[in-house]
């Protein structure tokens, strides 16, 4: 299986570059952004709740995120690999993750950490606010929260997968196509 953690802070580019690989690989793609995003539409108790913490730009408690994140891959046993997108953000998700896919007898293959500068990253989430009718990426001091919560929270998540040789960085700046490129360089050797 090619289980893949697409990692990198918000606005990095992650959603669309994660469209390109499931076209490509044939992989499931697992988004918990969006998972939260479709139970709040559906105006659901999880969605509520995930509302009271997704405006501030923090994060949804682990418990939740990582029970939430179980059921859907214990939903799809054939799958042939999945993109994990937003997912793990703190290193508790991150041992959670581990300990199902090994019960599963798998594991991660690789991270790929898409690297964007900060006022980058800033510029995008406010343009992309005026467009996609998304709440937290309306207003600069939630996108600075979520950046920041990225880098207290989340960003030890590459070290741990650093520290297993699995994390691997990847240019965030440039067209669309030059940094599926480098994404495929990177995943083309393990399939
Ligand atoms: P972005 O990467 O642009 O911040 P996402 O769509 O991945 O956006 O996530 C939006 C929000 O959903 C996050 O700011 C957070 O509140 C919540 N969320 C998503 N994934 C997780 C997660 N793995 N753990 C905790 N909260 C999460």
């Amino acid at each position: 299986m090619l289980n893949l953690i697409l990692f990198g802070p918000p606005g990095s580019g992650k959603g669309t570059q994660a469209e390109n690989i499931i076209a490509k690989y044939g992989i499931l793609h697992i988004s918990t952004g969006d998972m939260f995003r479709y139970e709040l539409s559906n105006n659901t108790e999880l969605g509520q709740l995930a509302k009271s913490y997704m405006d501030k730009g923090e994060l949804v408690p682990d418990s939740v995120t990582i029970a939430m994140l179980e059921k859907r891959v214990n939903e799809n046993p054939d799958a042939k690999g999945i993109i994990f997108d937003g997912f793990p953000r703190t290193v508790a998700q991150a041992e959670a993750l581990d300990a199902l896919l090994a019960s599963k007898g798998t594991e991660i293959t690789t991270l790929l950490s898409l690297e964007v500068p900060t006022e980058e990253l800033v510029a995008r989430l406010l343009n992309r606010g005026h467009s996609s009718g998304r709440a937290d990426d309306k207003d600069e001091s939630i996108i600075r929260n979520r950046i920041s919560v990225y880098h207290g929270d989340t960003k030890p998540v590459f070290d741990y997968y650093d520290e297993k040789r699995k994390a691997i960085s990847i240019q965030g700046v440039g067209s669309i196509d030059d940094i599926f490129c480098s994404i495929q360089e990177q995943l083309d050797p393990l399939v």
